[in-house]
Formats: C-alpha cells, structure tokens, sequence
C-alpha cells in the first residue's frame, strides 16, 4: 500500500519481522526496548548498531529524546543515515522524533511491532513525546520513509497488548466503518484468528485515507482519529502513563465521549451501550475507575492539542461509523459525563 503525503509518498510492505530486520539499509541506526530487543534484536546484522530504551511510555521523554540524539552522533550518524523505529508506538514514537531532528531530519523506517501501532502509530508521520504536563505535547510530522509490517511479531505479544490495540481497532469501525464494528461485534478479533490480516489491513487502509485528507490536522478530518482520546490522554496523564494502557486508556474515553455524544443530542440515543457490549471482550475495567477524579481530567482535557482558548473539542460519533469534530463543549457536560460512569 502507497500513503501520499505532502512531500512524497511511502510504501507500507507486508513482509515477515526477519526479512524486515535482514534487509535494513547499510547505515542504519535501531532503536527498540528491552523487552522487542530480547525477541527480535538477534535478527539484526552485529553490523548495525541498535539501542534499547526502557519499555514503556515513561521512554516517551525528552530526555530519552536527548540521549538518542547522543548516541546517533556518537556513532557517527550522518544525514544520510536511517533511523529503524523497531517496537510498539513508545518506540515509533520516540525513534520518529528523533530521525525528525537529528540534523534537521533524516531517512527512518518504521517496523511496528504491536498490533496498536501496526494499525495505527506507525502510520501518518506524527511522531513526539510526552512533556511532564501533557502527552504528545513536543513533536512533528515527520512521514516515515518505509513501513514494514511484520505480522508475524504479533506472535510474541501478550493477550493484555492485543486487546490493547484493538481498542484501536475498534476505534476504526466506529468513527468509519459501521461493516467493520459489526463483522467484530458478532464475532471478536482473536490473535490467531485467519481475518487478522485483512483487519489490520483493512484499519491501515482507513488510517492512510484519512491522513491523506488532512495531513497537517488542520481542516478537522484527521481530528476523528481522535474519538476516545480527549478523554483517553486524560486518563493516562492523571494515573501516570503507565498502570492503563494507551488502548485501555481510550477504549474508556471512546465509552465516555459517546456518553457525552448523546447528552449533547449529536450520538445516536443507545451507541454507549452498544459500544460497552462491543469492549466486553476487551476485559477492561470499569470506566468509572478511570472517572473518579473529575477535575484533575478536566484539567488534564483543556491541554489536550484540540482545545482552543480555554474551550474543549471533542470528536463526537454522530452514529456507529460516523465521526466529527465538535468544538465549544460545554464543561459541565464534560462533567455530566463523568460523573454518570
Ligand atoms: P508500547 O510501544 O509501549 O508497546 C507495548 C509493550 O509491548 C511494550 O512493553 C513492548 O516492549 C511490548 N512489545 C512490543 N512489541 C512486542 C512484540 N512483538 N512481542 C512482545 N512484546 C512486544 O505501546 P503501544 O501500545 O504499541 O503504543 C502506545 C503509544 O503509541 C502511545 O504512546 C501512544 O500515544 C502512541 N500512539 C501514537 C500514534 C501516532 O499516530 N503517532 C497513534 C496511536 C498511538
């Protein structure tokens, strides 16, 4: 598959993790964690040199930034050296920022790892890190050169990081694809099961058809992608990037936004329950322990990138399949929210 953007175009090339690892460019730079580097960082030529950080999104820093930024130069990176984000989105992230900046950008290949940045974080180009008050607040877009997506990596993932991403998963059928939630309705989406292929294909196709709409997220297309994650990033920020997952996380916010959606007469009366039936699978827990402490998510909320002056945006589903940016939401209805889960 071909995803145009602004200043070219990448291929995003089905292949397996060994022959993504086997092939990497002469002159390229792997950065990975410690726990993919255990899985998979055999499969490199000891010609390449690759560096782990710690796993998890605590390695989404500035200051993990900083070292890889160190640890290029030291190397001997130059500008026509290739950056490999190999892992999860923490990596792809990260690793993206990084072949962003160093010496104003260069070459990166995104091998995702994780079935949350397989279908959506390794492809669209935004890539950052956490600042201490806010998630994705420093970054760029900086479109990957290559994506090779390996499924077979997906092998060595746990059951907790699968369901993980198909908070994302389903992210897709609701905000565009009313076929896709229901094929995943009636029967859920299982690591060994013969459709993954074709889903995970299926949510590139819709991620790349987007982007290409709107690349910079200025016209409020790109912003649907959003829905969940208002209030998602909320809830990671207040308990810490670490004890709820990214897809947890914003499974519970697309719960609560879909709530707010039909406070607010914009979501069809009955999608949140319809929505809470669908992430039974998910084995989540309940939105309410994520909701308790109202202000501080509503503080975290008016820091989110769609606030504007003060007032909060949300992407809305109008319906399963639907989604739209809605600006000038209320608090109290936020609140109302909340408070209901
Ligand atoms: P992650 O990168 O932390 O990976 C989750 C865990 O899985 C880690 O412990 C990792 O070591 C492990 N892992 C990765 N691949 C594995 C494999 N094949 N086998 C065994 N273990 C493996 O988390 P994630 O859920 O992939 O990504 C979350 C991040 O992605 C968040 O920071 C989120 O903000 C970001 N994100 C970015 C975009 C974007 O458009 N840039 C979109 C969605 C999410």
């Amino acid at each position: 598959m071909i995803v145009k953007h602004s200043r070219g175009s990448y291929e995003i090339k089905a292949t397996t993790i060994a022959d993504a690892l086997a092939s990497l460019p002469a002159g390229s730079f792997v950065v990975t964690d410690t726990r993919v580097q255990a899985h998979y960082g055999h499969l490199v030529s000891n010609s390449i040199s690759q560096k782990a950080v710690p796993e998890g999104e605590q390695s989404k820093s500035l200051s993990q930034c900083a070292e890889l930024l160190d640890w290029l130069a030291s190397e001997g990176a130059d500008r026509h050296s290739t950056v490999v984000a190999l892992g999860g989105g923490v990596v792809g992230d990260l690793a993206g920022f990084v072949g962003a900046i160093y010496m104003r950008g260069v070459r990166t290949i995104q091998i995702p790892t994780t079935l949350l940045a397989q279908v959506d974080s390794s492809v669209g180009g935004k890539v950052g890190v956490d600042l201490p008050s806010g998630k994705n607040l420093a970054g760029s877009f900086w479109p990957p050169s290559e994506v090779r997506l390996a499924i077979d990596s997906l092998q060595t993932l746990d059951e907790r990081q699968f369901k993980n991403g198909m908070g994302e998963v389903w992210k897709y059928g609701l905000i565009m694809d009313k076929n896709l939630f229901d094929e995943l309705f009636k029967v859920p989406l299982a690591p060994q099961d013969k459709r993954l292929t074709s889903v995970i294909n299926r949510c590139i196709e819709l991620k790349a058809q987007v982007v290409a709409e709107d690349e910079f997220e200025t016209t409020g297309r790109r912003a649907i992608l959003n829905f969940g994650h208002t209030v998602g990033h909320a809830i990671e920020h207040v308990t810490g990037y670490g004890s709820v997952l990214h897809g947890e996380a914003i499974a519970a916010g697309m719960i609560i936004e879909s709530l707010l959606g039909e406070n607010l007469g914009i979501t069809t009366q009955g999608t949140t329950g319809q929505i809470r039936h669908a992430f039974a699978e998910l084995n989540l827990p309940e939105p309410s322990m994520y909701s308790r402490d109202v202000d501080s998510l509503v503080s975290a909320m008016r820091r989110d990138k769609k606030a504007q002056g003060g007032s909060l945006a949300f992407s809305l589903l109008t319906e399963v399949g639907q989604c739209k940016l809605i600006k000038g939401v209320a608090e109290s209805d936020v609140r109302k929210a909340l408070e209901a889960l």
